[in-house]
């Protein structure tokens, strides 16, 4: 018989609204000895049914809701959300011509702790919860039914698994071993994916509208790309007609990769037009403050400075202090391309820290332009928290 759980009175309201969480103080009562991983039948406390979860006995979120319908969880269950999640999919990969995109955004795709990102035939998971755990065989089974001429292969390198009680894992689940190079192409730039040895599962497929739109700022300008990873911005920096482009970050790797990126794509970049720059932001930028360095447009685009509540003050003063840092290397009516990923800072709370830079920037700074994840990263109603990137297009006079 499937475990189940009964809410604490009134708990059921979230539920209701059909967020997928369920707090373990929101439990008043748990039916039979479910293990990490497995389904359970969500009750209100005097009985009635609500949804089936996944049970996740280390977690602060106890249960994660797979389905407010009485199906079940199984290989079936997943064909159904993934052929849900790709039919919401085709428009943009259509019009965008992509062939790198996410296909199922965990909660947001209603399958909690399930990340996938396409990169041409290879399909890389990301398993975060312990149902997406639980219920591998059959989503890796599901996966090959939807797309028969993929290889699967799990990025489930990240710590936030042991919350969940899960180790980290990675390595093929189905097919071949990805090459080190898969050339993705998006608004007609290529871009080479290290899907093993790459950050997250491999590209930073949610930035791909804003650096899109960034294109329009940098026609004949001195551009600088913090935080450049494998290229990304500086890419279209080049494919925009830039003047010149540094990019700086302190992976070597993810800047060998975006030096090999602008020649995969036939940019010129002779005479310094790019240079790759190995540099901490931090450093670098008020290095070019004190030497008096100028820029026509600076790209902001750091990791994740907040995991968890306790971290979002700090979060804040880095923010604060990289973005006051480009306020002041650029040059008089220069561009600020500025973008937060955190999801615990709200698009609201992103534009006072952009404020509080600008005064102690002393310069006069305005918004005119804002930006958000693509739509292959898509937001559901019922999960706010599923918007997590943003970013802002200033005027710095
Ligand atoms: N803009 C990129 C994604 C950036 S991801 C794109 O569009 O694809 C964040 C990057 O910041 C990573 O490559 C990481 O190596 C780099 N990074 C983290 N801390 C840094 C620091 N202090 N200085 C420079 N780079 C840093």
């Amino acid at each position: 018989m499937t475990s189940s759980i009964r809410l604490v009175k009134g708990r059921e309201k979230s539920v209701l609204r059909r967020h997928p969480w369920i707090f373990s103080r929101g439990i008043q009562h748990v039916e039979g000895s479910p293990v990490s991983g497995e389904t359970v039948d969500v009750y209100t406390n005097d009985g009635r049914w609500l949804a089936k979860a996944a049970f996740s006995p280390e977690s602060q979120i106890r249960a994660r809701i797979w389905s407010f319908e009485k199906e079940d969880i199984d290989c079936d269950f997943f064909i159904k959300r993934i052929q849900q999640a790709q039919q919401l999919r085709d428009e943009v990969i259509w019009r965008d011509k992509l062939t790198g995109y996410r296909l199922l955004a965990a909660e947001s795709d209603n399958v909690p702790g399930i990340t996938v990102d396409k990169y041409q035939d290879y399909l890389v998971c990301q398993l975060l919860s312990a149902g997406a755990e639980y219920h591998k065989a059959s989503l890796v089974k599901a996966l090959v039914h939807c797309f028969p001429d993929c290889h699967v292969y799990e990025r489930s390198d990240v710590a936030v698994r042991k919350k969940e009680g899960l180790a980290e894992r990675v390595g093929v689940l189905h097919g071949d071993t990805p090459p080190e190079s898969v050339v993705i192409e998006e608004n007609g730039v290529k871009i080479s994916v290290d899907i093993i040895k790459g950050h997250k599962t491999g590209f930073y497929l949610d930035q791909r509208d804003s650096r899109l739109q960034s294109m329009k700022y940098v026609e004949d300008k001195e551009v600088l790309n913090c935080f450049s990873y494998t290229g990304g911005f500086g890419l279209y920096a080049l494919k925009g007609g830039a003047k010149r482009v540094i990019n700086a970050d302190v992976s070597q790797p993810a800047l060998d990769s975006a030096k090999y990126n602008a020649q995969l794509n036939e940019f010129d970049i002779s005479k310094k037009r790019a240079v790759f720059l190995n540099a901490d932001v931090f450093k670098l930028l008020r290095e070019y403050r004190d030497q008096g360095t100028k820029f026509d447009v600076v790209i902001m685009d750091p990791p994740k400075f907040a995991e968890s509540k306790a971290q979002l003050n700090g979060a804040c003063r880095g923010y604060k202090d990289i973005n006051m840092l480009a306020m002041q290397i650029l040059n008089p009516g220069g561009t600020l391309l500025t973008y937060s990923c955190s999801g615990l800072m709200d698009q609201v709370l992103f534009q006072k820290i952009i404020a509080d830079a600008a005064l102690d920037a002393q310069r006069t700074v305005k918004f005119i332009e804002r930006f958000e994840q693509a739509a292959d990263h898509p937001i559901d109603t019922a999960y706010p928290e599923g918007f997590y990137l943003k970013g802002f297009a200033c005027k710095v006079l």
